[in-house]
């Protein structure tokens, strides 16, 4: 195996075994294995261990000197032990830099009051809820009308058209498909509008449930913030490949009856809050599980805003029989199946409809549920800091678009970078002003059926108080998880055998820091 001189001294993973090595500098020779012909480049490390202890360990007996300048590299192994020695402090201060449930508690200095929802907003949520339970109802009530027109013409008009318009030959053949066109057309389109009701959920993307014991510091602040909040405690505590947050309850269509609170964290938003910037994201969650019947209620107008997008937008094997059936058969009976596409289409708009009645019923009272949440946010951690995650989240959104973007690049080359929190970051840090301005354009736009309000009308409403907030701690978020690297691995890992649809493992996976350098070169 050969490595190119700039990756001296990185570490590696053999394509074939999977051992792990380092790249040693270019001036050493190591004798692995006397009897090959080829000298090999590189010196296999098994462990932390050896690695360590790598200047006084057997190991170093087998490095022999290019030339004769003992004090060279008597030098190089000296500077060698200084660096390991570095390493081993900077992990450390990593692992003393892990807050504990003390810090933790002593950050709070008090409960937040409840942000009041008005009357108003509240009948309003209900008339919202109704009106969305409508919605899917009336389209059975479609199905069901369409089926009814299918059943008077074919026991009506059909006998009668037969009766009055019959002929012989050639021209009787074609005034029977002419009568009975419309039922095959009607066939095809109901079969299409009730295939939707029938087919499957859209599935959840992979997640891993976190525990207590795992994480005693995290559920500390989890635990703190529900009572600072006044929420109940989730019943499971998630992480996975999003930049997001979200509180949810159970999933499927009757989740909005589910008791089971699920809070799920994207690790690349860990990866990239402060802690007082993540405890408010919290608090913005915990905020949405406070809202009660009001969370119930989007649960229900989200799951129904989504069953009309499915609805409208899903293709699948179904729609290439027709089209390759219009296509295909002969001019007759291509014409029928031509008239039953024109039939699905109109249905599809009349869907499209439904879907633009929900978004523009619910986003009011969704973007209320979002400022209401926002509120929890600001009385816990302050207007400051709110405005900062704001804009920060913006921030990291683009770079973990970039982040996956990059990890996409790399796939055709067989590269799978073990930790994509850590290329966010990279990323995250780069994104410029004029994006940032891109970004908020494009929400602006969106604004009118997006689930979200803008981040300037949610700074705007949420800052109006300048509140100082009663949560004081500083350092980076990823200090409440313990062993936060090893977890973003097995996540990339799961996230990547997901996408991929392949059994990925931990051992096809290589250093994201090893390729980071190159990025800033590129
Ligand atoms: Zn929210």
């Amino acid at each position: 195996m050969r490595a190119p001189a700039p990756l001296a001294g990185r570490r590696g993973t053999c394509n074939q075994c999977q051992a792990e090595f380092r790249i040693p500098h270019p001036r050493v020779e190591q004798q692995v294995d006397t009897s090959s012909a080829s000298a090999p480049t590189i010196t296999p490390v098994f462990d932390k261990q050896s690695r360590q202890s790598a200047p006084s360990s057997p190991q170093s007996s087998f490095v022999r000197p290019f030339d004769s300048d003992d004090g060279f590299h008597a030098l190089l192994d000296q500077v060698q032990q200084v660096a390991s020695q570095a390493v081993e402090q900077t992990r450390r201060k990593q692992v003393a830099s892990k807050l504990t449930a003390a810090q933790i508690g002593a950050a709070f200095s008090g409960k937040i009051e409840k942000p009041e929802t008005s009357q108003a907003y509240k009948s309003s949520l209900l008339g919202v809820a109704v009106m969305m339970f409508m919605l899917p109802l009336s389209y059975l009530g479609l199905i069901f009308g369409c089926a009814i027109a299918m059943l008077l013409y074919i026991f009506f008009v059909v006998p009668y058209l037969s009766s009055s318009m019959f002929a012989h030959g050639r021209i009787g053949f074609l005034m029977l498909l002419v009568i009975w066109a419309p039922v095959v057309a009607g066939a095809i389109t109901l079969l299409f509008m009730v295939k939707p009701v029938l087919g499957g959920r859209s599935k959840r993307t992979q997640t891993r449930t976190i525990t207590r014991e795992e994480q005693p510091a995290l559920f500390a602040l989890i635990d703190r913030v529900c009572e600072a909040t006044g929420a109940p405690q989730p019943t499971r505590v998630e992480v996975d490949m999003n930049m997001n947050a979200s509180a949810s309850l159970g999933s499927g269509m009757f989740a909005f009856l589910s008791s089971d609170l699920v809070l799920t964290i994207g690790l690349p938003l860990l990866a990239t809050l402060d802690v007082r910037q993540f405890t408010g994201v919290l608090a913005h969650e915990f905020g949405h599980f406070s809202q009660g019947a009001g969370m119930r209620a989007s649960i229900v107008v989200r799951t129904v805003n989504q069953w009309f997008a499915r609805l409208v937008y899903q293709r699948d094997a179904m729609d290439s029989v027709l089209e390759s059936a219009v296509t295909e058969s002969p001019t007759w009976i291509g014409i029928m199946f031509a008239l039953g596409k024109l039939f699905v289409l109109i249905t599809r708009g009349i869907l499209w409809l439904f879907m633009k009645v929900g978004q523009l019923v619910s986003s009011a009272l969704l973007h209320q549920m979002e400022f209401d949440a926002d509120q929890y946010e600001v009385r816990l951690v302050g207007a400051e800091v709110f405005k900062r995650t704001s804009r920060d989240l913006i921030r990291s959104s683009i770079g973990f678009e970039k982040a996956l973007d990059q990890a996409g690049q790399w796939l055709p080359e067989q590269r799978l970078v073990d930790d994509l929190t850590l290329l966010t970051k990279h990323f995250t840090a780069k994104v410029t002003p004029e994006e940032m301005q891109q970004r908020e354009q494009l929400e602006a736009i969106q604004a009118g059926h997006s689930t979200h309000p803008t981040t300037a009308d949610r700074i705007e409403q949420a800052c109006a108080s300048g509140s100082p907030g009663v949560f004081q701690l500083a350092g980076p978020a990823s200090a409440l998880i313990h062993h936060f690297e090893p977890l973003c691995r097995i996540v990339t890992c799961e996230f990547y055998r997901e996408a991929l649809a392949t059994d990925v493992q931990l051992a096809h996976l290589t250093a994201t820091a090893e390729w980071l350098p190159r990025l800033q070169q590129a």
